[in-house]
């Protein structure tokens, strides 16, 4: 095989990282190279970033070590049986592309994955090396996530949290019989072991850092995972519940869900199309109704339908609040935070809003108004000084009265 250049290399090893989701940088501990220390910085509040057209992140530089893989998951392009073009980075290679990426001011920081390539811990071995020569031999203060292999050893995992920002490891799919078919060579109780030595190592070491000021840091930024929706017929009930047992169990900062895209070459034990993109949107809708919004696994579950799965033409918190129509209306001047939060088209900020106002004179209907995008969502579910819903939450009619209307493409408009 001709010898490939660096740049047909990330040709194809940036492109087959493309189906990952789980690159957000957000939450890790402030490093800077502003006392001309070193090269690069995060930032407290978190690193900005690009989207793709599809909606990935791609301002931290994306990409895999390589392509080859020994393992088989029928819905991955990089899978042993897929045909297709094979590539693979040396650690240095991955290092000389972030560093000279990164003073061109084109990137953030790095999002480094992996097919696994001999073994699991080689390939680990491999991920490490790139982090400990950006830190240890260039002083690289930039972002770095790495995917770890939940197959390799505790130690060199252990060795990538004390080098990357965030650590994460993919549960892959919702439950464990969709595993064992999509994924034979991965293990449930293998993944979640390793998330769970994970959340041990970072509290450990944040603990120690509060007793010992020069203690490791340990993946400041935490871990994270990733599901697909719509390889398997794991219902969104079913992916909400196991995204709370996630949370729960490994405290990740994130869930992050990508709707399964058919690739080439794709494995006849999957479906032939990907589920709607709006699908992977409600459920990170609903992953923000249980972390921010205070509702439990089992209320977001209540909002589905009777096939389990969440109502795609309206959002998850919308469908909650029809289905309890007896909690509204709700009165803006007297109601807690908790309730608050409860209502359709008020956001996290709209509510903390309304309490500071509310501390000096009583709010009216346009006062709401101002604070969220539709005053048509909100108007059934509250009361204010000068506002009282008339059976409106009883109306027959009034989810197709919320429902965003469907907008007609115009093919042959000039
Ligand atoms: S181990 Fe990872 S890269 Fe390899 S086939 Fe499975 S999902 Fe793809």
């Amino acid at each position: 095989m001709a010898t490939q250049t660096v740049l047909q290399k990330l040709e194809i090893l940036a492109d087959a990282a493309k189906y990952d989701a789980s690159c957000a940088s957000s939450g890790t501990a402030k490093r800077t190279s502003m006392g001309g220390k070193g090269i690069g910085s995060t930032e407290g509040m978190g690193i900005c970033h690009a989207y793709a057209p599809d909606g990935r992140c791609i301002s931290l530089l994306k990409i895999l070590l390589t392509n080859h893989c020994v393992f088989d998951c029928h819905y991955c392009v990089n899978r042993k049986s897929s045909n297709v073009a094979r590539a693979r980075f040396t650690p240095q290679e991955v290092v000389d592309l972030t560093l000279s990426f990164y003073r061109r001011n084109y990137i953030e920081g790095l999002f480094l994955s992996s097919g696994i390539v001999k073994n699991s811990n080689h390939t680990m071995e491999q991920l490490v090396e790139v982090a400990r020569i950006l830190r240890e031999e260039h002083d690289f203060r930039g972002y770095i996530h790495l995917k770890t292999i939940p197959e390799a050893d505790a130690e060199i995992v252990h060795q990538a949290g004390l080098y990357a920002d965030r650590v994460s490891i993919n549960v892959e799919l919702p439950t464990d019989s969709g595993l064992t078919r999509l994924a034979p060579d991965k293990d449930a109780r293998q993944i979640e072991g390793a998330m769970g030595r994970v959340k041990s190592d970072i509290s450990e070491l944040k603990d120690a850092r509060k007793r010992f000021k020069h203690a490791p840091r340990f993946a400041p930024a935490g871990q994270s995972t990733q599901m697909i929706v719509g390889a398997d017929a794991a219902t969104d009930a079913d992916i909400v519940g196991k995204a709370s047992r996630l949370y729960d169990n490994f405290r990740l900062r994130r869930v992050y869900y990508s709707a399964f895209s058919p690739i080439p070459d794709a494995s006849a034990v999957l479906p032939l199309k990907r589920p709607p993109l709006i699908r992977e949107h409600r459920l990170y809708q609903s992953d923000w109704l249980m972390r921010f919004y205070g509702y439990k696994p089992a209320e977001v579950m209540q909002a589905t339908e009777a096939d389990g799965n969440l109502p795609l033409d309206i959002d998850p918190k919308l469908a909650w609040a029809l289905k309890f129509r007896e909690q509204f209306p709700i009165d803006v001047n007297r109601a807690t935070k908790e309730q608050l939060l409860r209502v359709p088209g008020l956001g996290v900020k709209a509510v903390g809003k309304i309490l500071a106002s509310r501390r000096h004179r009583n709010l009216r209907l346009d006062d709401v108004a101002r604070l969220t995008l539709s005053v048509t969502k909100v108007r059934p579910f509250i009361c204010t000084v000068d506002w009282r819903p008339v059976m409106l939450t009883d109306r027959a009619d009034l989810r197709s009265l919320l429902a965003p209307k469907t907008e007609q493409l115009e093919l042959f408009t000039a």
